[in-house]
């Protein structure tokens, strides 16, 4: 709790009634009880009104990489605030110009530009555009386990349940992507399970007719369809049909992106490099909006002398820019990726390891950094998800054990922010074993 704020339960009753009379919300059913009121936070805490503190294991939206209210860049923000509020895309800002150079700097050398958006979906919108408009084709190929955005393109890239209302975007083809613990393919080994998923997306590509396909887009590991490392060869064999049939590869780094997994971009991981990668949430950690494509050369060249047509108002807004800016250079010179992988590997891995012996709940754990789900299944034989109301209740439980947690399907996401520490993750396994020793 800050040193300056009294504690006032009446604040938190009185944001809850505004938020029943007045908010309409997203991915909800409005008659939904409210949710917990969060007026302030630190690193990996945040706090109520009346003085309730909890571990945000959720990062929120998995976009709290730098932890809640990094010093250095609220004050950039409030810098740039009063030096220059907002200015249109079309002048040239150094704030945006400072903000791009550092992010072409993580990237691969082949990337120089970076068109800025308001958030991921519209970075995946526009990735498909630059796709279509290079290629002069059409369909987009994309994973049924995935999630792109919530707006047109975006959404129907999605290939669960999520695009079904939505379906009016056109080219967009779905296929299954690499996932043993529920092998699409029989395979029983992760070598077996990504030439099977190769396999499959080769005779996808060929059905399909390559000569119409502008992109293959791909979140390099799966976010909230389940944090699915993608198994040894995979990737470098899409990279390798992509190639061979012209087939722009979009990179989906939106959540995966910006240290979660111990490295600045996920796909640094595996022996792959895209064309297009696709950014926001830990960019800045969320603390303005903002997203963006970063474009390797050969596609930013085609659009030199023949316009791009995407852009909104607020394209790479000044305080966002400030914000990138700040919350890089803080994860630089503080070893804030660096932490994300040790913590990992040396306390959350084994930790999880360890509830999954104990608790017969718990099918499978997996991961890396901070970026890790716990699959919950009713019996380990059979692998059968434990129903939505158990999630639900387990969610229930660790909120009111003062942690937050992500969670979707039938997993809980433990996603804290880079900066948690040793102390913070030891504090969440202990709660989530006491919860995933009742009887949910
Ligand atoms: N892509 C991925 C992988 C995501 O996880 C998300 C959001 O969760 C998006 C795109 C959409 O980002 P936004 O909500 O900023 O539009």
């Amino acid at each position: 709790m800050t040193d300056t704020a009294a504690p006032n339960p009446d604040l938190d009753e009185l944001a809850r009634e505004l938020d029943h009379a007045h908010v309409f919300h997203s991915w909800s059913a409005q008659g939904s009880p409210p949710q917990l009121t969060i007026a302030g936070g630190k690193g990996t805490k945040v706090w109520t009104h009346g003085g309730d503190e909890y571990l945000d294991f959720s990062s929120q939206l998995v976009n709290v990489n730098i932890g809640h209210q990094h010093p250095s860049v609220v004050s950039a923000i409030r810098e740039q605030a009063s030096l220059l509020s907002t200015i249109g895309p079309p002048i040239v800002n150094l704030a945006r110009g400072e903000a791009a150079k550092r992010i072409t700097a993580r990237a691969p050398r082949r990337f120089h530009k970076v068109f800025f958006t308001n958030g991921g979906a519209d970075a995946n919108e526009n990735a498909v555009r630059m796709a279509r408009l290079h290629t002069g084709r059409d369909k987009v190929l994309s994973t049924y386990r995935s999630y792109h955005g919530n707006t047109g393109a975006a959404v129907v890239a999605t290939g669960d349940w999520r695009r079904i209302p939505n379906e009016y975007a056109r080219g967009h083809v779905h296929f299954f992507g690499p996932y043993l613990y529920r092998s699409e393919f029989w395979a029983t080994t992760p070598e077996e399970e990504s030439e099977r998923a190769l396999q499959h997306l080769r005779r996808v590509i060929e059905s399909e007719g390559p000569s119409s396909i502008a992109a293959i887009l791909l979140e390099t590991i799966p976010g909230t369809a389940g944090i699915m490392l993608p198994p040894p060869g995979y990737l470098a064999g899409v990279r390798e049909l992509a190639t061979q049939h012209g087939i722009v590869l979009i990179l989906d780094e939106v959540m995966a992106g910006f240290g979660r997994t111990g490295r600045w971009f996920a796909f640094d991981g595996y022996d792959v490099e895209p064309d297009l990668i696709t950014f926001a949430k830990g960019v800045n950690s969320g603390y303005v909006p903002v997203g963006g494509v970063l474009i390797a050369e050969e596609i930013a060249a085609d659009f030199d002398a023949k316009v791009f047509p995407g852009g909104l108002t607020y394209s790479g807004h000044p305080l966002a820019a400030a914000s990138i800016v700040a919350a890089l250079d803080a994860m630089e010179s503080e070893g804030i990726v660096d932490n994300a992988r040790r913590v990992g590997a040396e306390a959350i891995g084994p930790g999880l390891e360890a509830l999954a012996e104990k608790h017969e709940i718990i099918g499978e754990v997996r991961g890396e950094g901070v970026f890790w789900a716990m699959e919950l299944v009713a019996d380990r034989a059979t692998r059968e998800p434990v129903a939505p109301a158990v999630v639900a209740r387990a969610k229930g439980e660790l909120a009111a054990r003062g942690l937050l947690a992500f969670t979707a399907e039938n997993r809980i996401h433990v996603v804290p922010p880079c900066v948690v520490t040793d102390d913070e993750v030891g504090q969440a396994m202990d709660i989530y074993d006491e919860v995933l020793g009742l009887d949910l």
